[in-house]
Order: C-alpha cells, then sequence, then structure tokens
C-alpha cells in the first residue's frame, strides 16, 4: 500500500489546508472469464495491491477543484454547471461522478480532491474504475451520502459510460468495489451476484504487460459485441427463450451450428465454452488444484487466440514465455484483447525465476521490454486513516 501519509501531507502542500479523509480503491486482474461480461455471462477477477488514493476536504462553495499527481495537472469546475473537459481528459471520469451523484438528486458541496495512484494507467488493470470508485467514495463521505456497495459501482460505471464515453461493463467498478484480500470473485453479470474463493497463500498472480496496443481495439471491440448479439438473433430461430450467449450451452450450440455462419459460430463458442471454463476453475479453485485452475487459463487463451481471434504475437510469446517456467499453473491474455497484458497464475518459489525468464525471453525475441507485476488479491474500496 502507498503511505497515506505522503497523499495527506501532498494534499496539504497542493491546498494549504490538511485533507479531511483518504479512501483508497484497487485496481483489478481478471483471471478468467473474458469477454463474457456482456454476454451476462461469468467473470472471475481479483483486486489487486496497486490503488488510486483520493484525499478529500469539502469547501464551503460550489466549486470542485481536483488535483492529480499523476500529470502534475488541477482541474476546476462548477457543481452548477458541469460539461466535458477537451483539454483534460483525466478530469472526466471525476466530473463524471459528481454529475452522476447529482443526477440522483442527492445535494453535495464543493471539494478540494487530490488524486494519487499507483495502478499502471492504460495497461488494462483499471485505472480508470479505480479512480471512479475511490473519487465516488471519496465525495459521498464528505457529503454524507450512502450509495454504497453496488450502487457505487453503477455511478462510477455510469460516468465512465456516460461522461467519460467508453461502454465497459460492470466488472472493473464492482470489484475495485467489492474486492476481498486472498479471495478472487467469481461474478455473475446478469444478476450481480458473487461468490468470493480463496486464492491459496503460496501463489501469486503475475501481470505481464506486452506494451503492445493496438488501436483497432475499439473498433475490433465493437465487432465482437456485435457478432454476439447476431449469433443470439439466429440461434433463437431454434432456441427462443434464450436472451444471451448466457443462455446457451455447449451442446446447445454444436446442434444449432448450421444456424450460424462460421465467423459467427467461432465467436460464439468462445463465449459459450469460457462461460463453463470460468465455472469450472471456481469449482477448481474451491478445491485448491491449482494445476486444473491453470489448465482452464490455458484454454482460455486458446480460445480467445483461434476463436475470438483478438490475441497478437507478442501476447502468445507472452504466455509461451511464462507456460516454459517450472511453477507456473497457467497464462492468458486478460482483458479486451489486442495487445495488453496477460495474467499468470504462479508459485510463489518461482516468482523470481518466472520474472527473469519470461522479460529475457520476450526481449530476446520481440527487442520490448514487458512490465511484471506481481499481484495480490487485496481489499475493494475503503477509508484509510492517517494520524
Ligand atoms: P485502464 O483503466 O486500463 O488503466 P483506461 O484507458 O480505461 O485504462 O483509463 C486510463 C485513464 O484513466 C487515464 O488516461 C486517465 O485519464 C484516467 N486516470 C487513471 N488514473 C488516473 C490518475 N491517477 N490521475 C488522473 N487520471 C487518471
Ligand atoms: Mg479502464
Amino acid at each position: 500500500m502507498q503511505d497515506p501519509h505522503g497523499i495527506r501531507d501532498a494534499f496539504t502542500e497542493h491546498f494549504g489546508v490538511r485533507p479531511r479523509l483518504i479512501v483508497r480503491a484497487p485496481g483489478r486482474v481478471n483471471l478468467i472469464g473474458e469477454h463474457t461480461d456482456y454476454n451476462e455471462g461469468f467473470v472471475f477477477p481479483i483486486a489487486i495491491d496497486r490503488e488510486t488514493f483520493v484525499a478529500a476536504r469539502s469547501r464551503p462553495d460550489h466549486t470542485i477543484r481536483t488535483y492529480t499527481t499523476q500529470f502534475g495537472q488541477e482541474d476546476s469546475f462548477d457543481i452548477g454547471h458541469i460539461e466535458r473537459s477537451s483539454d483534460k481528459p483525466w478530469a472526466n471520469y471525476v466530473r463524471g461522478i459528481v454529475k452522476g451523484i447529482l443526477a440522483r438528486d442527492l445535494p453535495i458541496t464543493g471539494a478540494d480532491i487530490l488524486i494519487r495512484s499507483d495502478v499502471p494507467l492504460g495497461s488494462g488493470l483499471s485505472s480508470s474504475a479505480s479512480l471512479e470508485v475511490a473519487v465516488g467514495y471519496a465525495v459521498q463521505l464528505l457529503n454524507n451520502i450512502n450509495l454504497l456497495g453496488e450502487e457505487l459501482a453503477l455511478l462510477a460505471q455510469g460516468a465512465e459510460n456516460s461522461f467519460v464515453g467508453v461502454q465497459c461493463g460492470i466488472m472493473d467498478q464492482f470489484i475495485s468495489t467489492f474486492g476481498r484480500a486472498d479471495h478472487a470473485l467469481l461474478i455473475d453479470c446478469r444478476d450481480l451476484s458473487y461468490r468470493p474463493l480463496p486464492i491459496p497463500p503460496d501463489v501469486r498472480v503475475v501481470v505481464c504487460n506486452s506494451g503492445v496496443h493496438h488501436n483497432l481495439g475499439n473498433s475490433e471491440y465493437n465487432q465482437r459485441r456485435a457478432a454476439c448479439s447476431e449469433a443470439v438473433r439466429l440461434l433463437r430461430a431454434r432456441l427462443p427463450r434464450i436472451s444471451t450467449l448466457r443462455d446457451v450451452s455447449s451442446a446447445d450450440l454444436m446442434a444449432n451450428a448450421d444456424l450460424l455462419p462460421p465467423t459467427i459460430l467461432m465467436r460464439a463458442r468462445h463465449v459459450v465454452t469460457e462461460n463453463q471454463r470460468t465455472l469450472d476453475a471456481a469449482a477448481a479453485l474451491e478445491r485448491a488444484d491449482l494445476v486444473a485452475f491453470g489448465k482452464l487459463m490455458n484454454a482460455s487463451h486458446t480460445s480467445m487466440r483461434d476463436d475470438y481471434q483478438i490475441s497478437v504475437l507478442e501476447i502468445d510469446l507472452l504466455t509461451e514465455l511464462a507456460r516454459a517456467v517450472p511453477g507456473c499453473y497457467g497464462a492468458r491474455l486478460t482483458g479486451g484483447g489486442f495487445g495488453g497484458s496477460t495474467v499468470n497464475l504462479v508459485t510463489i518459489s518461482a516468482i523470481d525465476r518466472f520474472v527473469a525468464e519470461v522479460a529475457a525471453g520476450y526481449k530476446a525475441e520481440t527487442g520490448r521490454e514487458t512490465d511484471i507485476l506481481v499481484c495480490r488479491p487485496s481489499e475493494g474500496v475503503s477509508r484509510v486513516t492517517a494520524a
């Protein structure tokens, strides 16, 4: 955890008074269950021990001033007149949250807010959700508002959907809110029910950032979503009761494969089998069977690579290098795809070797560095005391 005293001092230095409170909210990584969220399926993320801290204090007026140490920039706006900022994209996460609270008819006063984070930005670890959840929680505490739990996650997601303009699902904000130390959460994206399952203490979740990010990600993402909707539309000819791919079993899909063009069938097959793998992975973790869990991660990667076609050579290479290290149970692409990061489950005694061999192998083959983060499952959003 970052030092809360450092955040308090940074706030005091910037605003000239001490903060009234400090909160933190974690980033996340998804262990398995990729591209299942928008199909009302299952995801299985952990909150990680990298987090966004927010220090805050009320003001007697209607101005919200926000400073982020990330960019060394300040943003200021009037609560009565909230518009999108075009020159400071980061400020829209804060503005969107405040707008979301006001849209619920909850009165708030002005505030000074300082943001400091050690979640890497844009690496697929959801720095954005940790920012939204931390700001949402801090502003509520200042104003004695209680939109907690699911409502806080929905407020945060709403800010990103409608104010920032990113059509993300609910997973990131949900795990940043509900994360539990030493546990992963099996989340049912249909009704948002969830089950925490313990991660054994002798393994770590390791994230390897490929440093590759293809801009086609967004349009490809929309195409995948469209393919899933199209699969449901076509399958309804014989399965009239389905509303999303969540309702389709592997057996159903195979029995009705003739209804689907080849590409749509591949996309649907990824989602349908990934839902089953995610449930199987939860069952494996419940019996502390990490070998089975790792195999499911590997199968998930193969399915994303071959059926969903969202991997790239650098990511495939990272998974191959990882699996070659004894003590690595499984490795797969995590996040939207077309670059980004891999997630790996590695026994603690193998971590040093894992980091050295994956980094060296990746450099040798691609000439690129990989940032490797060794993570522990951590607690969701909370207030921090800094004496
Ligand atoms: P990810 O969520 O995977 O890290 P996104 O592109 O969704 O990537 O979110 C990254 C954006 O979130 C940044 O470009 C910035 O606008 C905002 N952001 C995240 N953390 C901070 C921070 N500490 N200070 C200011 N803005 C931040
Ligand atoms: Mg994000």
